[in-house]
């Protein structure tokens, strides 16, 4: 590795990498507003026990782990909800329910770095606890879906429910712990490994059937994919009020107006052993990986020591949201157009001190203002000004100075006229 790289999966941010970035982000707190979620922020550090305890296996092994000077064993987030969850068994316990919270926050995880996979990448989140009703559930999937709709993205939905294939394990005799690694390699669509493992702790091959069956049942007909459910699962109460949930939960979203680009899912699970409930992944066509993902989470309050708190939540990963929005086109601007309005160019350090009053007077009318600071002549900080999309220049030589002036100068129309000090305010904030 070169002095000069960021280690593998991590990433140097430039202002272009940023802007795109603060776009999705504005989006996010526009919803954090709109869906009533009060923001909150936890460290990026925390004990490895707490992390470990919680965020499940799979995540667990790519955690970023480390003693600190202290000697005691910390630990990078790899993700929010346990910390959210550790935030509403504590601060939050007393506070009224149900809690909305919000967050953005910058995750680690030793994944293998590929196209929209890093070791560091920034999540944003939508967690709403308290509350067990199919309603909320529809209300985190509504959210999450209205963050895409909102940055002009298409996309579909995979919507599932963990008590499914769950319930089927439970009756087939697979302990919650096993149930959990079965899980893990269904989320990576190893089915054969997964069938492998069932056949080895001796499960029925009714129970193995019936994890396979469930893998093809998908689609947007969702009346069809229940009912095929119900057929396969017959007798198994678990996974029936699993399907029920589910069955209701879409329902709400068809109501919602948003039934189209859903697809229901049986045989889909997530790689965290936290849900109890519905989960969902959102996609776009031209990435394989999903955009974010969520679903509901009931015990993990408890499992902090806290209250029994049902909770679900979302968290839509703000990297691959920019990809995918970079993919459909949909960052059109230039780096920096629009963003400053004003260069002000003293031609000799000897205007200096008016340019910056003059910049600090625009600058209190909230124009935005660049000083030239280096004095390589009035042409060349022009160049500059047009490079970046500056459309207005203000000039002060020696000669203006003696006039009691400046030099406004539009740099489109290439066209410029001596204004009196004391207008150029008014003038410049006019022009544009
Ligand atoms: P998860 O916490 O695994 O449910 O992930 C939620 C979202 O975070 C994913 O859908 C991704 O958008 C994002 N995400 C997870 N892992 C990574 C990663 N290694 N690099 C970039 N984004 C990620």
């Amino acid at each position: 590795m070169k002095v000069l790289d960021t280690l593998r999966g991590m990433r140097d941010l430039l202002p272009n990498d940023l802007a795109k970035r603060r776009r999705v982000e504005s989006v996010v707190e526009e919803l954090f507003r709109l869906y009533g979620y009060l923001e909150v922020e936890t460290p990026v550090l925390e004990s490895y026990a707490l992390l470990s305890a919680k965020v499940g296996d799979e995540n667990r092994h790519r955690m970023y782990v480390f003693k600190d000077l202290g000697g005691r064993q910390v630990a990078l987030r790899p993700e929010m909800t346990a910390s959210v969850a550790r935030l509403v068994a504590g601060k939050f316990r007393m506070e009224a329910k149900p809690l909305r919270l919000g967050y953005f926050a910058d995750c680690y995880r030793y994944d293998n770095p590929q196209m929209g996979r890093f070791r560091e990448f920034r999540q944003a989140g939508f967690e709403l606890l308290g509350s067990s009703h199919p309603e909320a559930d529809a209300e985190i999937l509504l959210v999450a879906c209205d963050l895409l709709r909102r940055l002009g993205l298409r996309f579909s939905v995979k919507v599932g429910h963990v008590g499914i294939l769950r319930g089927v394990l439970q009756a087939g005799g697979v302990g919650e712990r096993d149930q959990n690694v079965i899980l893990g390699l269904l989320d990576k669509h190893r089915l054969r490994a997964a069938l492998k493992a069932l056949r080895s702790l001796g499960v029925q091959k009714q129970c193995l059937d019936l994890v396979k069956a469930l893998q093809r049942i998908r689609g947007d007909d969702h009346d069809r994919v229940l009912e095929e459910g119900e057929r396969l699962v017959v007798s198994n109460e678990t996974a029936l009020a699993a399907l029920r949930n589910l069955g209701a939960v879409l329902r709400l979203l068809g109501l919602a107006g948003m039934g189209g680009s859903v697809s229901a899912d049986l045989g889909f699970t997530r790689g965290l052993d936290y849900y109890t409930g519905m989960i969902f992944e959102l996609y776009v066509e031209d990435l394989e990986i999903a955009l974010g993902g969520g679903g509901r989470y009931d015990r993990l309050v408890e499992n902090f020591g806290g209250d029994p708190t049902p909770a679900v939540g979302c968290s839509p990963g703000i990297d691959r949201i920019v990809l995918a929005m970079e993919k459909q086109g949909l960052f059109q601007e230039k780096l920096g157009s629009g963003m400053f309005s004003v260069l002000v160019v003293p031609v000799a350090e000897e205007q200096a001190g008016l340019g910056l009053k003059l910049a600090y007077a625009l600058r209190s009318e909230g124009v935005s203002v660049v000083n030239d600071v280096v004095f390589h002549g009035v042409g060349e900080a022009l160049g500059m000004a047009s490079k970046v999309g500056i459309p207005l220049a203000v000039i002060i030589g020696p000669r203006e100075v003696e006039k009691g002036v400046v030099t406004l100068r539009d740099l489109s129309s290439k066209t410029q006229s001596e204004i009196p000090l004391d207008e150029v305010v008014a003038r410049v904030k006019r022009m544009l």
